[in-house]
């Protein structure tokens, strides 16, 4: 593999062990526990000067704190999206700052890019032929566009209930897509029977594939440096299995091991109230979510009842002195059109939960008002304009 210098392989979070990332590829050979990257430190010299000398340009510009190399990389120059200021946010808050990273921008107009570009690289790497996944949507659309790119088969299993973009570009895109009947359950269900009959076929599941998590770390690092290394008190996600929280939560802990920064944000999960595990709990003092019996948001990509890696979620909120929101569907969706109306920007439902949960916790008096607070845009709104757009009728627009 054409590994980065500093990166040492896969540790387990659950039982410890260290493992070889050219022989070991997905979970924990010996407890099945999540795999995470590791790095030697030491070995990394990054320095602000050096990082502020590289063109803006994709999230390969952090290779060192990655596991391949750029050159290597199957990249479509995802990553480095703006930070955009929304006053009128800040004043509905009651902050000093509100900006909402737009990650929007990315390729297939989600985040779940910065995931894919990782993980697709692993896989071309292993010598994968295939790649598989069950998805919600936008991670099935950005795993085929990523796959198609390094010439691999890609099997997307999607619940009948994503969005038509998803659908039509998992086709567009070369992918085998199959659409099942029902909920992200149905979906990942159909991909685990497929999967026992394809053993050639690579996972690129959620915390079963090691990569996507460490994609998501650039996230943070590039809110940091647009704020010229200031670290923002708090970063409201809006979360289904956490991937993107864990990985910004890893990051956090990573500029500050490596004395870029010096303090950590608070981190914050936002979900709807139809499906909120992690809010369910932080409230009653566990340490790992109870499965969600009958989930049901508006909101798919949130819309994950049973998020495995609910332990490691809950350690970044409470580490972090952080906190966890759920609010409803309707507030959700007047969250999205508010923004949309006032400060232009287009916010998928999904991620319109985060604007809505840092209402609500500004609403708690959960904020002093004199900080400054990032939310994460997820992903793009005109992917589910539709959806948006029933929302105004349904209120006589
Ligand atoms: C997948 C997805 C999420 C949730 O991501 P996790 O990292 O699994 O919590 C949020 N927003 C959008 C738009 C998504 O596609
Ligand atoms: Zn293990």
């Amino acid at each position: 593999m054409e590994t980065t210098a500093a990166f040492t392989g896969l540790e387990c979070r659950d039982c410890g062990r260290a493992f070889d990332a050219d022989e070991t590829t997905h979970r924990c050979p010996d407890c099945d526990g999540v795999l995470d990257p590791a790095y030697d430190y030491d070995a990394i010299d990054l320095d602000r000067e050096t990082l502020a000398s590289r063109p803006f340009d994709s999230l390969w510009r952090y290779e060192e704190l990655l596991p391949f190399t750029h050159e290597s990389a199957v990249t479509m120059d995802e990553g480095a999206t703006p930070l955009v200021d929304c006053p009128r946010l800040a004043d509905d808050l009651g902050v000093e700052r509100v900006l909402i990273k737009d990650e929007g921008r990315n390729p297939t107009g989600t985040f779940k890019d910065r995931g894919q570009t990782v993980a697709v690289t692993a896989a071309g790497q292993h010598g994968a032929s295939d790649v598989a996944l069950a998805s919600a949507g936008n991670a099935g659309q950005a795993a085929s566009a990523y796959a198609g790119r390094a010439g691999l088969d890609s099997h997307v299993y999607l619940p009948a209930r994503s969005g038509f973009t998803n659908k039509a570009m998992v086709n567009v895109h070369g992918g085998d897509m199959n659409v099942v009947g029902g909920r992200i359950g149905d979906a990942a269900a159909a991909y685990e029977e497929a999967l026992d009959e394809h053993d050639d076929w690579y996972p690129l599941q959620t915390f079963v594939t090691p990569y996507r998590h460490e994609g998501k770390k650039t996230m943070y690092y590039e809110v940091v440096e647009q704020l010229d290394w200031e670290v923002p008190d708090a970063i409201c996600y809006p979360t289904g299995g956490g991937v993107g929280l864990v990985g910004m939560y890893k990051a956090a802990m990573e500029f500050q091991d490596l004395g870029l920064t010096d303090a950590l944000p608070a981190f914050y999960a936002a979900q709807a109230s139809g499906c909120a595990p992690i809010v369910e709990a932080l409230e009653s003092d566990r340490d790992e979510h109870e499965p969600v019996e009958n989930p049901d948001t508006i909101c798919g990509g949130i819309e994950i009842p049973d998020p495995g890696a609910s332990p490691w979620i809950l350690e970044a909120i409470r580490e972090t002195d952080g906190g966890a929101v759920a609010t409803d569907d309707p507030d959700i969706l007047e969250a999205a059109v508010q923004v949309a109306q006032r400060e232009g920007l287009e916010m998928a439902p999904t991620c319109a939960a985060a604007v809505s949960g840092a209402l609500e916790l500004a609403d708690h008096g959960e904020f002093d008002g004199d900080e400054t607070i990032v939310i994460l845009n997820t992903g793009t709104g005109n992917k589910e304009a539709d959806v948006l757009r029933s929302h105004l009728m349904s209120q006589g627009v």
